[in-house]
């Protein structure tokens, strides 16, 4: 392998450990629920999903599990984690 790739790779490794240098400006993905598809955006700070539930909530099953997937830089409110943890430990 060529040693300025390998540099590269060892330099990938370094940047993933600071997600704080990542901001996820615009995202889009289809979601495979339990009943249907449905297509989630992330765009001007806001999520949507073509779900029935998030209209009325402003979020749903879908973003959260889409947030959580993402980790550290899943973007948008994500205050609803802590409550999901309480919720499981209840
Ligand atoms: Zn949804």
């Amino acid at each position: 392998m060529q040693s300025s790739l390998i540099g590269k790779i060892q330099k990938a490794h370094l940047y993933a450990q600071e997600p704080e240098r990542v901001e996820v400006v615009e995202f889009t993905a289809k979601f495979r629920g339990d009943h249907d598809s449905y297509k989630l955006t992330y765009r001007e700070g806001q999520w949507t999903c073509t779900c029935g539930f998030n209209p009325l909530w402003g979020v749903c099953s879908h973003v959260m599990a889409t947030q959580r997937l993402m980790g550290p830089i899943g973007p948008g409110e994500q205050g609803w984690l802590a409550m999901e943890d309480n919720t499981a430990r209840a």
